[in-house]
Protein backbone atom coordinates (compact mmCIF):
# COMPACT_ATOMS: atom_id res chain seq x y z
CA UNK A 1 0.00 0.00 0.00
CA UNK A 2 2.88 2.31 0.41
CA UNK A 3 4.36 2.94 -2.85
CA UNK A 4 7.76 4.06 -1.42
CA UNK A 5 8.50 2.06 2.00
CA UNK A 6 12.13 3.17 2.11
CA UNK A 7 11.66 7.08 2.78
CA UNK A 8 9.71 9.79 3.51
CA UNK A 9 9.66 12.45 1.04
CA UNK A 10 7.20 15.00 -0.67
CA UNK A 11 5.41 12.48 -2.82
CA UNK A 12 3.09 13.55 -5.56
CA UNK A 13 -0.72 13.38 -5.31
CA UNK A 14 -3.35 14.37 -8.14
CA UNK A 15 -6.95 14.60 -6.53
CA UNK A 16 -9.61 13.98 -8.75
CA UNK A 17 -13.20 15.42 -8.10
CA UNK A 18 -15.93 18.12 -7.37
CA UNK A 19 -15.33 21.87 -6.13
CA UNK A 20 -18.25 23.53 -4.42
CA UNK A 21 -18.97 27.03 -3.38
CA UNK A 22 -20.33 26.37 0.34
CA UNK A 23 -23.33 28.21 1.87
CA UNK A 24 -23.77 27.43 5.59
CA UNK A 25 -25.99 28.40 8.23
CA UNK A 26 -25.88 27.46 11.71
CA UNK A 27 -29.21 26.23 12.73
CA UNK A 28 -30.83 24.85 16.07
CA UNK A 29 -31.78 21.65 14.79
CA UNK A 30 -31.56 20.27 11.52
CA UNK A 31 -35.01 20.69 9.89
CA UNK A 32 -37.75 18.31 8.83
CA UNK A 33 -39.20 17.57 5.87
CA UNK A 34 -41.94 20.39 5.09
CA UNK A 35 -40.94 22.43 8.19
CA UNK A 36 -38.99 25.95 7.82
CA UNK A 37 -36.71 27.06 10.72
CA UNK A 38 -34.70 30.41 11.36
CA UNK A 39 -30.79 29.93 11.21
CA UNK A 40 -27.63 32.41 11.83
CA UNK A 41 -26.06 34.55 9.03
CA UNK A 42 -25.44 32.63 5.68
CA UNK A 43 -21.42 32.14 5.68
CA UNK A 44 -20.02 31.70 1.83
CA UNK A 45 -16.68 29.44 1.92
CA UNK A 46 -15.08 27.40 -0.65
CA UNK A 47 -15.82 23.61 -0.29
CA UNK A 48 -16.46 20.40 -2.55
CA UNK A 49 -14.93 17.30 -1.28
CA UNK A 50 -12.40 17.38 -4.01
CA UNK A 51 -11.07 20.65 -3.28
CA UNK A 52 -11.13 20.13 0.06
CA UNK A 53 -9.42 17.08 0.08
CA UNK A 54 -7.05 18.91 -2.39
CA UNK A 55 -6.05 21.33 -0.38
CA UNK A 56 -5.97 19.34 2.92
CA UNK A 57 -3.26 17.11 0.98
CA UNK A 58 -1.07 19.99 -0.03
CA UNK A 59 -1.61 22.53 3.16
CA UNK A 60 -1.68 19.73 6.06
CA UNK A 61 -0.20 16.83 4.50
CA UNK A 62 2.83 18.94 2.88
CA UNK A 63 2.12 16.93 -0.56
CA UNK A 64 3.54 18.03 -4.39
CA UNK A 65 -0.80 18.04 -5.30
CA UNK A 66 -2.39 18.32 -8.40
CA UNK A 67 -6.06 19.63 -8.46
CA UNK A 68 -8.39 18.40 -11.37
CA UNK A 69 -12.09 19.48 -11.52
CA UNK A 70 -13.61 21.71 -13.12
CA UNK A 71 -15.16 25.24 -12.42
CA UNK A 72 -17.80 28.33 -13.52
CA UNK A 73 -16.51 31.20 -15.22
CA UNK A 74 -17.89 33.15 -12.07
CA UNK A 75 -17.17 34.50 -9.13
CA UNK A 76 -18.14 31.43 -6.99
CA UNK A 77 -15.36 29.87 -9.21
CA UNK A 78 -12.59 32.73 -8.34
CA UNK A 79 -13.37 31.97 -4.57
CA UNK A 80 -11.95 28.24 -5.02
CA UNK A 81 -9.56 29.07 -7.10
CA UNK A 82 -7.70 31.61 -4.56
CA UNK A 83 -8.52 29.10 -2.10
CA UNK A 84 -6.67 25.79 -3.95
CA UNK A 85 -3.70 28.76 -4.70
CA UNK A 86 -3.46 29.89 -1.29
CA UNK A 87 -3.17 26.15 0.14
CA UNK A 88 -0.25 25.71 -2.73
CA UNK A 89 -2.11 22.99 -4.59
CA UNK A 90 -1.54 22.99 -8.65
CA UNK A 91 -4.58 24.42 -10.61
CA UNK A 92 -2.85 24.71 -14.32
CA UNK A 93 -5.16 21.80 -15.26
CA UNK A 94 -8.75 22.97 -13.73
CA UNK A 95 -11.22 23.55 -16.64
CA UNK A 96 -13.55 26.35 -16.71
CA UNK A 97 -16.88 26.46 -18.17
CA UNK A 98 -20.15 28.07 -18.77
CA UNK A 99 -22.02 25.99 -16.12
CA UNK A 100 -22.16 27.65 -12.71
CA UNK A 101 -19.21 26.25 -10.31
CA UNK A 102 -20.93 23.51 -7.62
CA UNK A 103 -22.86 24.75 -4.56
CA UNK A 104 -23.66 23.04 -1.59
CA UNK A 105 -26.20 24.15 0.93
CA UNK A 106 -24.91 23.34 4.59
CA UNK A 107 -26.73 23.77 8.18
CA UNK A 108 -24.48 23.18 11.05
CA UNK A 109 -26.26 22.31 14.31
CA UNK A 110 -24.94 23.35 17.90
CA UNK A 111 -23.18 20.02 18.09
CA UNK A 112 -21.69 20.15 15.06
CA UNK A 113 -23.24 17.77 13.25
CA UNK A 114 -24.33 18.81 9.41
CA UNK A 115 -26.61 18.16 6.84
CA UNK A 116 -25.73 18.98 3.00
CA UNK A 117 -27.66 19.29 -0.41
CA UNK A 118 -25.41 19.44 -3.53
CA UNK A 119 -26.11 21.25 -6.57
CA UNK A 120 -23.34 19.76 -9.29
CA UNK A 121 -22.99 22.89 -11.75
CA UNK A 122 -19.62 22.67 -13.35
CA UNK A 123 -18.26 19.15 -11.34
CA UNK A 124 -20.66 17.26 -14.15
CA UNK A 125 -18.17 18.33 -16.56
CA UNK A 126 -14.77 17.27 -15.05
CA UNK A 127 -12.36 16.22 -18.02
CA UNK A 128 -9.38 14.02 -17.92
CA UNK A 129 -7.36 15.17 -21.29
CA UNK A 130 -4.16 14.37 -22.63
CA UNK A 131 -2.38 17.22 -19.99
CA UNK A 132 -4.76 15.50 -17.04
CA UNK A 133 -3.33 12.11 -17.70
CA UNK A 134 -0.27 12.89 -18.16
CA UNK A 135 -0.06 14.71 -14.74
CA UNK A 136 -1.86 11.85 -13.27
CA UNK A 137 0.60 9.45 -14.93
CA UNK A 138 3.00 11.04 -12.88
CA UNK A 139 1.37 10.39 -9.10
CA UNK A 140 2.32 8.49 -6.44
CA UNK A 141 -1.27 8.35 -5.22
CA UNK A 142 -4.49 9.36 -7.32
CA UNK A 143 -7.20 10.55 -4.98
CA UNK A 144 -10.91 10.70 -6.39
CA UNK A 145 -14.88 10.55 -4.96
CA UNK A 146 -18.66 10.41 -5.84
CA UNK A 147 -18.96 14.03 -6.52
CA UNK A 148 -18.54 14.13 -10.24
CA UNK A 149 -19.23 11.43 -13.18
CA UNK A 150 -18.20 7.81 -12.61
CA UNK A 151 -16.52 7.69 -16.03
CA UNK A 152 -14.22 10.43 -15.11
CA UNK A 153 -13.37 8.62 -12.05
CA UNK A 154 -12.40 5.76 -14.20
CA UNK A 155 -10.31 7.37 -16.25
CA UNK A 156 -8.39 8.66 -13.75
CA UNK A 157 -7.88 5.73 -12.28
CA UNK A 158 -6.78 4.32 -16.55
CA UNK A 159 -4.66 6.86 -16.30
CA UNK A 160 -2.37 6.19 -13.12
CA UNK A 161 1.10 4.46 -13.36
CA UNK A 162 1.84 0.72 -12.17
CA UNK A 163 2.65 1.21 -8.93
CA UNK A 164 0.75 4.00 -7.89
CA UNK A 165 -2.43 3.85 -5.35
CA UNK A 166 -5.78 4.86 -6.63
CA UNK A 167 -7.91 5.40 -3.67
CA UNK A 168 -11.57 5.90 -4.08
CA UNK A 169 -13.19 8.28 -0.64
CA UNK A 170 -16.98 7.07 -1.55
CA UNK A 171 -18.68 9.94 -0.78
CA UNK A 172 -21.16 10.71 -0.94
CA UNK A 173 -22.70 6.81 -1.26
CA UNK A 174 -24.00 6.04 -4.26
CA UNK A 175 -24.11 2.20 -6.40
CA UNK A 176 -20.96 1.49 -7.72
CA UNK A 177 -21.15 -0.73 -10.75
CA UNK A 178 -19.41 -4.28 -10.01
CA UNK A 179 -16.90 -4.16 -12.58
CA UNK A 180 -15.57 -0.86 -11.33
CA UNK A 181 -14.54 -1.86 -8.14
CA UNK A 182 -11.07 -4.07 -9.14
CA UNK A 183 -9.56 -0.63 -10.35
CA UNK A 184 -9.16 0.57 -6.43
CA UNK A 185 -6.38 -0.21 -4.52
CA UNK A 186 -7.39 1.75 -1.04
CA UNK A 187 -11.30 2.69 -0.12
CA UNK A 188 -11.99 5.23 2.25
CA UNK A 189 -15.49 5.66 4.28
CA UNK A 190 -17.30 6.79 7.10
CA UNK A 191 -19.69 4.21 8.85
CA UNK A 192 -22.83 5.20 6.76
CA UNK A 193 -21.02 4.87 3.49
CA UNK A 194 -19.76 0.99 4.83
CA UNK A 195 -22.71 0.14 6.04
CA UNK A 196 -23.91 1.44 2.23
CA UNK A 197 -21.31 -0.39 0.30
CA UNK A 198 -20.95 -3.22 2.61
CA UNK A 199 -24.79 -4.29 2.07
CA UNK A 200 -24.81 -3.97 -2.27
CA UNK A 201 -21.25 -6.30 -1.76
CA UNK A 202 -23.01 -8.78 0.32
CA UNK A 203 -26.17 -8.50 -2.05
CA UNK A 204 -23.67 -9.06 -5.35
CA UNK A 205 -21.74 -11.89 -3.61
CA UNK A 206 -25.68 -13.59 -4.24
CA UNK A 207 -27.26 -13.36 -1.15
CA UNK A 208 -30.28 -12.11 -2.69
CA UNK A 209 -31.95 -8.92 -1.35
CA UNK A 210 -29.50 -6.56 -0.08
CA UNK A 211 -28.22 -7.24 3.16
CA UNK A 212 -27.08 -4.59 6.17
CA UNK A 213 -24.38 -6.62 8.04
CA UNK A 214 -24.61 -4.89 10.70
CA UNK A 215 -28.59 -4.39 10.76
CA UNK A 216 -29.73 -4.44 14.27
CA UNK A 217 -32.21 -7.02 13.37
CA UNK A 218 -29.78 -9.10 13.50
CA UNK A 219 -29.41 -10.56 16.87
CA UNK A 220 -25.38 -11.54 16.38
CA UNK A 221 -24.69 -7.81 14.86
CA UNK A 222 -22.14 -6.04 16.81
CA UNK A 223 -23.51 -2.96 18.78
CA UNK A 224 -19.84 -0.88 19.64
CA UNK A 225 -19.47 1.06 16.23
CA UNK A 226 -15.35 -0.24 16.33
CA UNK A 227 -16.72 -3.60 16.53
CA UNK A 228 -19.30 -2.73 13.55
CA UNK A 229 -16.75 -1.09 11.09
CA UNK A 230 -14.51 -4.07 11.55
CA UNK A 231 -17.53 -6.40 10.73
CA UNK A 232 -18.55 -3.86 7.37
CA UNK A 233 -14.78 -3.61 6.24
CA UNK A 234 -14.08 -7.54 6.27
CA UNK A 235 -16.83 -7.70 3.45
CA UNK A 236 -15.54 -4.69 1.46
CA UNK A 237 -12.08 -6.39 1.61
CA UNK A 238 -13.41 -8.85 -0.67
CA UNK A 239 -13.63 -5.89 -3.52
CA UNK A 240 -10.70 -3.69 -2.43
CA UNK A 241 -7.16 -4.76 -0.94
CA UNK A 242 -7.58 -1.93 1.53
CA UNK A 243 -10.25 -0.43 3.75
CA UNK A 244 -10.15 2.62 5.95
CA UNK A 245 -13.49 2.86 7.52
CA UNK A 246 -13.71 6.28 9.37
CA UNK A 247 -15.49 6.94 12.19
CA UNK A 248 -15.93 10.78 13.68
CA UNK A 249 -14.82 11.38 17.27
CA UNK A 250 -14.32 7.22 17.59
CA UNK A 251 -11.69 7.12 15.65
CA UNK A 252 -11.10 4.83 12.57
CA UNK A 253 -10.38 1.54 11.58
CA UNK A 254 -7.63 0.38 8.88
CA UNK A 255 -8.05 -3.45 7.30
CA UNK A 256 -5.79 -4.57 4.68
CA UNK A 257 -6.29 -8.02 3.38
CA UNK A 258 -4.09 -10.74 4.94
CA UNK A 259 -3.19 -8.30 8.35
CA UNK A 260 -5.10 -8.10 11.50
CA UNK A 261 -7.66 -4.14 11.05
CA UNK A 262 -5.97 -1.92 13.02
CA UNK A 263 -7.88 0.79 15.64
CA UNK A 264 -6.95 4.25 16.00
CA UNK A 265 -8.52 6.24 18.38
CA UNK A 266 -9.12 9.58 17.96
CA UNK A 267 -7.71 12.52 19.88
CA UNK A 268 -10.05 14.07 22.35
CA UNK A 269 -11.40 17.84 20.91
CA UNK A 270 -14.56 20.26 21.19
CA UNK A 271 -15.80 19.98 18.44
CA UNK A 272 -17.26 23.07 16.50
CA UNK A 273 -17.95 22.24 13.44
CA UNK A 274 -17.75 18.81 11.28
CA UNK A 275 -17.93 19.88 7.85
CA UNK A 276 -14.43 19.02 5.74
CA UNK A 277 -13.49 16.53 8.93
CA UNK A 278 -13.74 13.18 6.22
CA UNK A 279 -12.28 15.70 3.34
CA UNK A 280 -9.14 16.90 5.38
CA UNK A 281 -8.62 12.87 6.36
CA UNK A 282 -8.53 11.96 3.21
CA UNK A 283 -6.57 14.37 2.28
CA UNK A 284 -3.69 13.60 4.54
CA UNK A 285 -4.03 9.81 4.00
CA UNK A 286 -3.08 10.65 0.44
CA UNK A 287 -0.21 12.49 1.40
CA UNK A 288 1.53 10.75 3.72
CA UNK A 289 0.96 7.50 1.59
CA UNK A 290 2.87 9.34 -1.25
CA UNK A 291 5.77 10.82 1.18
CA UNK A 292 6.42 6.52 1.65
CA UNK A 293 4.30 6.22 5.04
CA UNK A 294 2.89 2.71 5.99
CA UNK A 295 -1.18 2.61 5.34
CA UNK A 296 -1.54 2.67 9.19
CA UNK A 297 0.90 5.80 10.07
CA UNK A 298 -0.76 7.44 7.08
CA UNK A 299 -4.13 6.91 8.78
CA UNK A 300 -2.64 8.12 12.43
CA UNK A 301 -1.42 11.24 10.55
CA UNK A 302 -4.71 11.83 9.30
CA UNK A 303 -6.96 11.36 12.43
CA UNK A 304 -4.60 14.72 14.27
CA UNK A 305 -5.59 16.56 11.16
CA UNK A 306 -9.35 15.39 11.09
CA UNK A 307 -9.36 16.38 14.88
CA UNK A 308 -7.92 19.70 14.58
CA UNK A 309 -10.38 20.64 11.54
CA UNK A 310 -13.31 19.95 13.50
CA UNK A 311 -12.21 22.27 16.03
CA UNK A 312 -12.56 25.35 13.45
CA UNK A 313 -15.87 26.01 11.23
CA UNK A 314 -15.47 25.92 7.59
CA UNK A 315 -14.09 23.01 4.94
CA UNK A 316 -11.28 24.35 3.68
CA UNK A 317 -10.77 26.95 5.96
CA UNK A 318 -10.52 24.35 8.82
CA UNK A 319 -7.69 22.68 7.62
CA UNK A 320 -4.65 22.96 9.31
CA UNK A 321 -1.31 23.74 8.10
CA UNK A 322 1.40 20.40 8.48
CA UNK A 323 3.14 22.19 11.14
CA UNK A 324 0.00 22.25 13.45
CA UNK A 325 -0.65 18.45 13.25
CA UNK A 326 3.12 17.57 13.71
CA UNK A 327 2.80 20.03 16.69
CA UNK A 328 -0.60 18.41 17.67
CA UNK A 329 0.71 14.49 17.20
CA UNK A 330 3.51 15.34 19.68
P1 LIG B 1 -17.62 14.87 7.07
O1 LIG B 1 -18.50 14.29 6.00
O2 LIG B 1 -18.36 15.61 8.14
O3 LIG B 1 -16.47 15.64 6.55
P2 LIG B 1 -16.97 12.10 7.57
O4 LIG B 1 -18.21 11.48 8.13
O5 LIG B 1 -16.58 11.79 6.19
O6 LIG B 1 -16.95 13.66 7.85
P3 LIG B 1 -15.65 11.48 10.04
O7 LIG B 1 -15.59 10.02 10.30
O8 LIG B 1 -16.66 12.28 10.78
O9 LIG B 1 -15.71 11.71 8.47
O10 LIG B 1 -14.24 12.15 10.38
C1 LIG B 1 -13.02 11.79 9.75
C2 LIG B 1 -11.94 11.67 10.78
O11 LIG B 1 -11.75 12.95 11.42
C3 LIG B 1 -12.23 10.69 11.91
O12 LIG B 1 -11.84 9.37 11.56
C4 LIG B 1 -11.38 11.26 13.02
O13 LIG B 1 -10.03 10.86 12.87
C5 LIG B 1 -11.48 12.76 12.80
N1 LIG B 1 -12.61 13.30 13.58
C6 LIG B 1 -13.86 13.56 13.15
N2 LIG B 1 -14.65 14.00 14.16
C7 LIG B 1 -13.87 14.02 15.26
C8 LIG B 1 -14.08 14.37 16.64
N3 LIG B 1 -15.27 14.79 17.07
N4 LIG B 1 -13.04 14.26 17.47
C9 LIG B 1 -11.81 13.85 17.05
N5 LIG B 1 -11.56 13.49 15.77
C10 LIG B 1 -12.56 13.58 14.88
Amino acid sequence: MSPDPSTHRRGRVVVVGSANVDLVVDVPRHPGGGETILGGDLRRSPGGKGANQAVAAARAGGADTTFVGALGRDESGELLLASLDGAGVRTDLVGRTAAPTGTALITVSPDGENAIVVAPGANAHVRIGPEQAERIGAADVVLTQLEIPLDVVLAAGAARRPGAVLALNAAPSRDLPDAMWAAFDLLIVNEHEARDLAGEAADAAGAGAPVDPTSPADPAAPTDPVDAAEHLAATLLARVPAVVVTLGGAGCLVAQRGSAPVRLAAPRVDAVDTTGAGDTFCGVLAAALAGGSTLVDAARTASFAGALAVTRPGAQDAVPTADEVATFAH
